[in-house]
């Protein structure tokens, strides 16, 4: 019998474990850790199994001296044979003779019978059973009588490391991620959720990790060929997307094409193939410890990247089986995902998904946005029965009054049949074949009015410029950063800026600065905060990372030479806050032309107004700042304190509000009198009610998303100035909400009568803080 000391096994495993993270796999982890393990202990055989959740059953994970050939595949029940038994008392077991116990239970192949005398001792944390370890000796001599001491403090020594070793498992052979499959099957009816975009699809689900493929499938080609393969397709959808969203198809592909270069993830492949692996366990074995760490690193620039490299794994495992690329095709479908990353919807959008589930309560905005701007249906759900609903059921994603329904009835199939139809008639309409915003556009009266577009993606300009739109009023910068989960350079910024200004010819563009901070977070570089929406946002982020704003800035101006552009600034708190970002501007404007670079010199440069103490030193900045523009989404959010994204204070966030309303007036009265221009460019200016308060309280200058465009035209048409100005006056009278309804729905009704019963259904959250009050 061995002599082993029971602190040199815990410094040994400890050594392993460190290295588990680092460059070790799961797999050879658990391996070492079993010999070492056996070795110490003089033990013949060592085990672990780890208990599987979803499946309910103790999974044999590794061992040393039983036949490898069945880890995985011996699953116990909680009580079955001595290891089961163990776990489900979450007490030791030792039989001396494990045959003679009627507990024990003889499993074929399994290569034990030599070695009769058995030690278990569970594996828990807190009051989880995470797993068994167990010893076999072929001499029953052989225990040492302090094992099961030195057993049970590495078994609770090594408990969280396990637990996460057991959750990567389950990770890992979970077909459809996130899908309980003990859980009953969802089979028909309503998910409640919450609206990311707007819209409806009806087709079939798909789990967007179903595609998962089989492992057992034939290799039909070399881990080369295969690999080879993925990188042509991938350029061939980098190319597609480049296409239509120019600005967003590098950010997203280059990762992965970069990882199909890296010689640690497919080197390695290669390498366990030529040492004699099967090529998919060597994709399946790389990938599984790449999508770990990843996943470990507490933060979801990684996260993302976990899911990048097992969506990188499934097309080389797909390529070896030589299966057909079905990358090209969701359409049909509706696609349920856990997390909804934007690069996965660009991909899912340029995959023709029809519409997309995800688990969770509100998308982040500018998941959002982004939903908005492809014109995709997302809905957003917490109920856990989204995952249980079995794949290849119809579904409606009605993103218009957030839900999603499984297997609808014939009736209600019918009724969204009749409500996607024109929608898609729409969708499908070329943007030369819809109606435009007229030119000029006046109110019913004759007066001039502007009507702008919002723009986030580079295809929103041009889609803005095709549907008539007389320019950008909002170019929401921060795209290209939340897409890249980055910084882009000044070149990459430029290059992006100036697709914008040439997609709208000689049309202006307001450029926004980069507005991050709130639910918009780069978080490796910002950290997490509290109170976001009351931390480290827009200006205030920028005016402390100089180095950003000022490639921001260069790359804007020099987007902007010969062309008539604006910049205007986000969540402006003070005058001196202005005061420091025209400054940088002056620097900025300053050093590219002593560089000799061709630039915009003196772009007009404006206020946004998104917090209540803008508007009291409106008067002030009047003075200094050429324009204002009104970001209502996040000034209601601030006035009344209330995030609509909170379901229990969402009815709480409304622009039709006696504070807001009077406010709004006040700081349009102050801005006005001081001869600067002021504008809308919060979604209340899609809202009919508010548009004709707006127009009553002098405002003529509007910016809205593209899609809303030739709606808001036809409302702006259809109202007088004198008609406009004694609604708002009687708006501003009204000292409760419950007055101000009554006019407001009157209002509504009248102009858009279409759209005025399920307000709910639009203030739908298009993200955070976003849709109509
Ligand atoms: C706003 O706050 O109204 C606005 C237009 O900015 P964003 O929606 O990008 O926060
Ligand atoms: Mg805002």
């Amino acid at each position: 019998m061995k002599e082993f000391n029971g602190l040199a096994l815990i410094h040994a495993v400890n050594d392993l474990a460190e290295l588990l993270g680092r460059r070790t796999t799961v797999e050879e982890f658990l391996q070492d850790l079993v010999t070492t393990v056996a070795d110490h202990l003089g033990a013949e055989v060592c085990s672990v199994y780890l208990y599987d959740v979803e499946q309910d059953l103790l999974v044999l994970r590794a061992t040393r001296g039983l036949n490898p050939f069945l880890l995985g595949k011996v699953r116990l029940n909680r009580g079955e044979g001595l290891t089961g038994q163990a776990f489900l008392n979450n007490s030791p077991v030792l039989e001396r003779d494990a045959a003679a116990s009627v507990m024990n239970k003889a499993i074929p192949d399994l290569g034990e019978d030599e070695y009769p005398a058995f030690l278990g001792v569970p594996i828990r944390r807190n009051d989880l059973g995470i797993g068994v370890l167990t010893l076999q000796y072929r001499e029953a001599d052989s225990i040492d009588p302090r094992a099961l001491r030195a057993l049970r403090t590495l078994a609770s020594h090594l408990a969280s490391t396990l637990e996460n070793v057991a959750a990567l498992y389950e990770l890992h052979e979970e077909p459809s991620r996130g899908v309980p499959s003990k859980a009953a099957p969802f089979t028909s009816g309503l998910l409640q959720g919450t609206s990311a975009s707007r819209g409806i699809a009806l087709g079939i689900l798909e789990y967007l990790d179903g595609r998962v493929i089989d492992r057992t499938l034939p290799v039909q080609r070399s881990i080369e060929d295969a690999i080879e393969l993925s990188a042509r397709q991938l350029q061939e959808l980098q190319h597609r997307v480049d296409q239509s969203l120019s600005d967003v198809a590098l950010m997203i592909f280059s990762s992965h094409l970069l990882m199909l270069r890296d010689e640690s993830f497919v080197g390695r492949m290669v390498d366990l193939t030529l040492d004699g692996s099967d090529p998919r366990e060597a994709v399946e074995s790389v990938v599984a410890d790449f999508s770990r760490r990843f996943a470990e690193i507490p933060d979801p620039r990684f996260q993302e990247k976990a899911q990048d490299v097992q969506d990188l794994g499934n097309r080389i495992m797909r390529n070896l089986q030589a299966l057909e690329d079905k990358d090209g095709d969701y359409r049909g479908h509706v696609v349920a995902v856990q997390d909804l990353f934007p690069s996965e919807l660009v991909k899912l959008h340029l995959q023709n998904v029809e519409g997309v589930v995800f688990s969770g309560g509100g998308a982040t905005s500018h998941v959002a946005i982004l939903a908005q701007s492809l014109h995709l249906p997302v809905v957003g759900t917490g109920d856990p029965r989204l995952f249980s609903i079995p794949s290849g059921a119809q579904v409606v994603v009605d993103a218009e009054d957030g839900k999603v329904i499984v297997a609808p009835g014939r009736e209600v199939l019918e009724t969204y049949r009749r409500r996607v139809r024109p929608l898609l008639d729409r969708s499908r309409r070329s943007e030369e074949e819809q109606e435009k915003v007229p030119s000029p556009l006046t109110s019913a009266d004759g007066t001039p009015l502007t009507l702008l577009a919002n723009a986030n993606l580079v295809k929103d300009a041009r889609s803005a410029c095709a549907l008539g739109a007389q320019g950008i009023g909002l170019y929401r910068s921060e795209f290209p950063f939340l897409i890249r989960n980055g910084f882009p350079t000044e070149e990459e910024q430029y290059s992006v800026y100036l697709r914008v200004v040439e997609s709208i010819p000689g049309l202006p563009v307001g450029f926004r600065t980069l507005d991050l901070g709130g639910d918009k977070l780069l978080s490796s570089q910002m950290g997490r905060e509290d109170n976001p929406f009351l931390g480290y946002r827009g200006i205030r982020f920028l005016l402390d990372h100089q180095d950003l704003f000022r490639d921001q800035l260069r790359a804007m101006l020099r987007a902007g030479q010969g062309a008539e552009i604006s910049i205007q600034f986000p969540m402006i708190a003070s005058l001196d806050e202005f005061r420091a970002a025209r400054e940088e501007v002056s620097r900025s404007v300053a050093a590219l032309q002593d560089e000799g670079i061709p630039c915009h010199s003196a772009p007009q440069l404006g206020v946004m107004v998104e917090l209540p103490a803008t508007i009291e030193i409106a008067r002030d900045l009047a003075r200094e700042a050429d324009f204002f523009s009104i970001g209502t989404n996040d000034l209601i959010m601030y006035m009344l304190a209330a995030d609509r994204a909170n379901h229990r204070v969402a009815p709480l966030y409304r622009s039709v509000h006696p504070g807001v309303l009077r406010a709004l007036e006040r700081l349009t009265g102050e801005v006005l009198a001081a001869g600067r221009p002021i504008s809308v460019c919060g979604a209340t200016a899609e809202d009919p009610a508010m548009l004709v308060f707006y127009l009553g309280i002098g405002i003529t200058r509007f910016s809205v998303d593209a899609a809303s465009l030739f709606r808001v035209s036809r409302i702006l048409q259809a109202i007088s100035l004198a008609e406009a100005g004694e609604r708002a006056r009687q708006m501003l009278s009204c000292s409760t909400l419950e007055e101000l309804g009554g006019l407001v729905c009157a209002l509504r009704e009248r102009l858009a009568p279409e759209e005025s019963l399920p307000r709910r259904d639009r203030s739908g959250n298009p993200g955070r803080g976003r849709g109509p009050g």
